[in-house]
C-alpha cells in the first residue's frame, strides 16, 4: 500500500500533513519520494540543529549505540553526566533533569516551582503565571500553561493553577502576582507557536525584577529558542536574565528526543529522591547526540547564526514584509496568505513553516550560505508574486 494511504488509515488524525513524503536528507537538503530535492527551512521545527544526518552527530550516535544503548536511571552513565556538566558550564545553572520532550521539560519545571513555593511560602502558593499566546506543550499540565483558549476546549478539566496575562503588560502581571498566591512565572523570550513574538528587553527585565523581589520562580521556556537558535546559547542570555529554571528540548539532541530542565542555585535541591523520574530520560544515545550538538555551539558558531538571521531579515524586508524574531527564529508577516506562500515555496523546492498568520523560518543553524541565499531568493519571489 502507498505510504500516504497507509499513514491516513492507521495514524491518528492529529496532523494535517502536507502532501509530501520525505524519504532522506543531508544537511539542509531533503528528498521526497519522487527524488525531488528541497531546501528545508524548518529543521523539523527547530530540531535538526545541524540539519539532516549530520556527519559528526551521526558518528556520535553510532559509537554510543555500539557501546551502551540504554540502561535505567538506577545506574550512572557517562554521556548524560557529561552533558549535564556541559549544560551547567554553558549557563551557570547547577543541576539538570533529563526527559524526552519539551512538554516534559516544562512539567518538571512546574513541579520544581510548586515544590519550592510549597516549602518556602506554603502549599497554597501553587499558581504559575503564563502569558497569552504562549505555547508550553500538549500534556494536560502544559496545555493548561499554554495561554491559548483554542487548545483547551474539550480537554477540561486541565491542571489547575495557571493564570494568564498579556505579554508586555507588566502592570497586569504585577497585579496578578499581588492578588494571587503565586509560585512562579513562565515565559518564552520569543513566543514561537504564538507567532514569533519577541518580548522586549525592558519587559523581560521588569519580569525578572518582579520575580526577584517576590521570590517567584522564573521559568524560561527555551524549548524552541534554545541551543543557539536565537544567536545566544539560550535566548535569555541576550538580556542577562537569571532564570531559576530553564526548559530545553527541540534542538538539544539535534534530531533525537531529549528534554532537559536546568535548575539554578536557588532551586537546585528542591527535587529529592523519588520526586521525579523518566525511564528514557538521559538515554545514552540521545545524550551522546546532544553532546555532539552543544559542544559545537561556541561564540563563532553563534555569530554565524546572528549573521544568517540578519541576512534573512534584511532580504525579506525588501519585499515590504514585517519580520519578527531573533537570530534564525523568524516570523514574516505578509499581505499574502501564509498557506499560499508555503505551498508555492514547496512547489519551488523550499520548505517553510507558519506560526499563526505569519510565515515562520527555522532553518538548520549550520545551513550553508549558498543554500540559504538560494532559499531566501525563492521565498522573496514567492512573497512578491
Ligand atoms: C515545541 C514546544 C514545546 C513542546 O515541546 P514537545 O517536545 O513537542 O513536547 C514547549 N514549549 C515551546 C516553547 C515549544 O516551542
Amino acid at each position: 500500500m502507498n505510504i500516504k494511504e497507509l499513514d491516513k488509515q492507521y495514524i491518528a488524525n492529529t496532523y494535517r500533513r502536507f502532501d509530501l513524503q520525505i524519504v532522506s536528507g543531508k544537511g539542509a537538503l531533503c528528498c521526497d519520494e519522487n527524488g525531488k530535492e528541497y531546501i528545508d527551512m524548518t529543521s523539523g521545527i527547530g530540531v535538526n540543529s545541524f540539519g539532516y544526518c549530520d556527519d559528526v552527530w551521526q558518528k556520535a550516535i553510532e559509537e554510543q549505540a555500539r557501546t551502551l544503548s540504554h540502561t535505567s536511571n538506577l545506574y550512572y552513565t557517562e554521556p548524560c553526566a557529561k552533558l549535564a556538566h556541559m549544560l551547567c558550564e554553558k549557563t551557570g545553572m547547577k543541576k539538570v533533569f533529563f526527559s524526552n520532550s519539551g512538554a516534559e521539560a516544562n512539567e518538571c519545571a512546574v513541579k520544581v516551582a510548586r515544590k519550592y513555593a510549597a516549602e518556602h511560602k506554603g502549599a497554597e502558593y501553587y499558581n504559575i503565571i503564563t502569558l497569552n499566546k504562549s505555547f508550553h506543550g500538549r500534556t494536560l499540565t502544559t496545555l493548561a500553561a499554554t495561554g491559548q483558549d483554542n487548545f483547551h476546549q474539550l480537554f477540561t478539566p486541565l491542571t489547575e493553577g495557571f493564570l494568564y496575562v498579556d505579554a508586555e503588560d507588566i502592570e497586569g502581571l504585577k497585579k496578578l502576582a499581588a492578588e494571587n498566591k503565586v509560585a512562579g512565572v513562565m515565559l518564552e523570550v520569543v513566543q514561537g507557536e504564538g507567532g514569533v513574538n519577541a518580548l522586549s528587553e525592558g519587559y523581560l527585565k521588569a519580569v525578572q525584577k518582579l520575580c526577584d523581589e517576590n521570590d517567584l520562580v522564573l521559568i524560561i521556556d527555551e524549548v524552541q529558542t534554545g541551543i543557539g537558535r536565537t544567536g545566544y546559547f539560550y535566548s535569555y542570555m541576550r538580556y542577562g536574565l537569571h532564570p531559576d529554571v530553564v526548559s530545553s528540548a527541540k534542538g538539544l539532541a539535534g534530531g533525537l528526543p531529549m528534554g532537559a530542565t536546568l535548575m539554578s542555585e536557588k532551586v537546585e535541591s528542591v527535587l529529592g529522591f523519588g520526586d521525579h523520574g523518566s525511564t528514557f530520560g538521559g538515554n545514552p544515545v540521545c545524550a551522546a547526540a546532544a553532546l555532539s550538538v552543544i559542544s559545537r555551539i561556541d561564540s563563532n558558531f553563534l555569530s554565524q547564526v546572528e549573521k544568517k538571521g540578519a541576512y534573512i531579515k534584511e532580504e525579506l524586508e525588501k519585499t515590504g514584509a514585517e519580520v519578527s524574531g531573533l537570530g534564525m527564529m523568524l516570523g514574516i508577516k505578509t499581505d499574502k496568505p501564509v498557506s499560499e506562500i508555503i505551498s508555492e515555496c514547496m512547489e519551488k523546492g523550499v520548505l517553510c513553516l507558519s506560526a499563526k498568520e505569519k510565515l515562520r523560518l527555522l532553518p538548520p543553524l549550520s545551513i550553508e550560505w549558498d543554500t540559504l541565499k538560494k532559499a531566501v531568493e525563492i521565498i522573496k519571489n514567492v512573497i512578491a508574486a
